[in-house]
């Protein structure tokens, strides 16, 4: 279904995949609500309940505008709120009207509020409905039936609310293993693009300005050759807790690379980006990893320019990265403007002490 979901972006960005089955989902749960409860709105008018087939009818209307939404916008017109309240409204009444051929409408739409609703509102939904149906069934049927209905109405919707909870954990789980790196536990590329986009956004609205760290291990393949590959993977680990250690909440860090991190600054100009690589760089070499291996590393400082896109931003980081490998690496330098970068002093291992 292209018009919910286009295949690139649901191979590239997980959470963008998950946004278009649920869309998914409310499209085809809205379509078919649609084309069973159509009928009901003649043959109910033909019984003389005026009022009922008018619920019946806006039931009807608000599934046409969130299919026609889906189909043409692509959003979710009013995040499906008028369902489940026209829904329990036409179900209660009907069954006021009708008795159990009402009734039997409750099941299909207190189950459809798990798959609609956020689960804590589908919660309070399902109990605000099994309550009003309780009290209607109390009122129209016999008191046999007004517990059988409470009570399966009820297990109704507690099944279809652990199933809803079991899905939304098993979506979580899937979506953190999609976008995180299992070694470092750091985001992967699959975020990069709309996290640096969210920057680019901010720079263009209202002038607040971000900037990315590149670092990149230097001579990492001889740590691997000389020590294994497993000691490598510690490293990888250790410099992933030294680098949290430095940056803010705010901050997001990537492994974009085999031993090439990214982390995004928010609110944070070249001038600070520089200070903080030059601090990073300092706590990789200043200490050695898993007691004996000493590494250093290289960095570029890239602040967000108006008018560029996040390609041309890690472009412009990614060159000035390179310019450090050649310029010795252990060293940061920040990407100018234009695509040549400037260097700028080395942060050596004594002289970023000091900052430190
Ligand atoms: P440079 O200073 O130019 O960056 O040299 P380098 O050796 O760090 O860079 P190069 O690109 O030549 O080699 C990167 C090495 O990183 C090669 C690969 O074995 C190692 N590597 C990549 N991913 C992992 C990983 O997940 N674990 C381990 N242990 N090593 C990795
Ligand atoms: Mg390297
Ligand atoms: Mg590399």
């Amino acid at each position: 279904m292209n018009f919910l979901t286009s295949p690139e972006t649901m191979a590239t960005n997980p959470n963008l995949a998950v946004l278009g089955f649920k869309r998914q989902l409310a499209y085809h749960l809205h379509f078919w609500a649609f084309l069973s409860v159509a009928p009901l709105v003649l043959i109910q008018w033909q019984k003389e309940h005026h009022l009922l087939a008018v619920f019946l009818l806006l039931f009807c209307i608000n599934a046409v505008l969130v299919i026609a939404f889906l189909r043409i916008k692509g959003r979710y017109f009013l995040q499906g709120r008028l369902f489940p309240i026209l829904a329990m409204i036409s179900a209660a009444y009907s069954t006021a009207l009708n008795g159990h051929s009402g009734l039997y409408w409750a099941y299909p739409a207190a189950i459809a509020l798990f798959f609609l609703l956020p689960l804590k509102e589908a919660g309070i939904y399902s109990i605000l409905f099994v309550t009003v149906i309780a009290v209607v069934s109390f009122l129209v049927l016999p008191e046999p039936d007004f517990w059988r209905v409470s009570f399966s109405l009820g297990l109704s919707c507690l099944f279809a609310m652990i199933f809803a909870w079991l899905v939304g954990r098993l979506q979580q789980e899937l979506t953190r293993l999609a976008t995180t790196d299992p070694l470092t536990g750091c985001l992967n590329r699959s975020q990069l693009a709309d996290i640096l986009n969210v920057q680019i956004q901010m720079r263009e609205r209202y002038e607040r300005v971000s900037s990315l760290v590149l670092i990149d291990l230097d001579y990492f393949k001889m740590i691997n050759d000389r020590w294994g590959h497993l000691a490598g993977d510690k490293v990888l680990k250790e410099l992933t807790l030294r680098l949290r250690k430095r940056l803010r909440e705010s901050d997001q860090l990537f492994r974009i690379g085999g031993e090439e991190f990214m982390m995004v600054l928010p609110e944070t100009r070249m001038k600070d980006a520089d200070a903080l690589a030059r601090q990073l760089l300092t706590s990789i070499s200043a200490r050695p990893f898993l007691d004996d291996i000493r590494v250093t590393a290289s960095a570029s400082v890239a602040e967000v320019c108006k008018g560029e896109t996040w390609s041309v931003w890690l472009n412009r980081a990614d060159q000035a990265l390179y310019t450090a490998k050649n310029k010795g690496r252990n060293q940061v330098v920040k990407a100018s403007k234009s695509a040549s970068p400037s260097a700028i002093s080395p942060a050596g291992a004594s002289e970023g002490r000091e900052i430190a």
